[in-house]
């Protein structure tokens, strides 16, 4: 058996405390193949036997306890909500803005006036899509919000 030849059945191996007796025979002959083998066996053993495992759980557990032990998003609940609605707003005022930039009036050239109209449907559409990610996004914040209008108590309380 060639070097080659054994070190591609030895690396296919699942167990390497027992070997196949083809493999024992070239090991015999050959004191390259052998030390390489042992090599890599008590590499490989050494890592089985490494509690890694371990150390990557406890990892895990001090990980998930810092972030437990960080603030709720609560206390910053209506800084993000002001966030969300200055980029909603800046979304919308820009849609109004649009109509005075260069590419636009270079495009009015070019299509007229009626360009406005599919420009303001794109653009509305634009803020539609974004106003649903702001629902998705704090929708905790809206349902607390609604429930503590008047008008949605006056209507739990009956
Ligand atoms: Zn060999």
């Amino acid at each position: 058996m060639k070097c080659e030849k054994f070190f591609e059945s030895f690396m296919s191996l699942e167990d390497y405390s027992s070997l196949p007796l083809r493999l024992k025979i070239h090991l015999r002959s050959c004191p390259d193949c052998r030390k390489e083998a042992s090599l890599f066996r008590d590499s490989m053993l050494e890592l089985q036997s490494s509690n890694s495992f371990d150390l990557e759980i406890s990892m895990g557990a001090v990980i998930m306890s810092e972030v437990d032990s960080l603030p709720s998003s609560q206390p910053g609940g209506k800084l993000t909500i002001l966030k969300w609605v200055s980029v909603g707003l800046i979304i919308f005022v820009s849609t109004f803005l649009v109509t005075y930039s260069k590419s636009y009036l270079w495009l009015e050239q070019i299509y007229g006036a009626k360009l406005i109209v599919p420009m303001s449907l794109v653009l509305g559409f634009v803020l539609s899509i974004y106003f649903i990610f702001v629902m998705g996004a704090n929708y905790r914040e809206f349902a607390r919000g609604v429930s503590n209008l008047r008008f949605f108590k006056k209507l739990n309380l009956k």
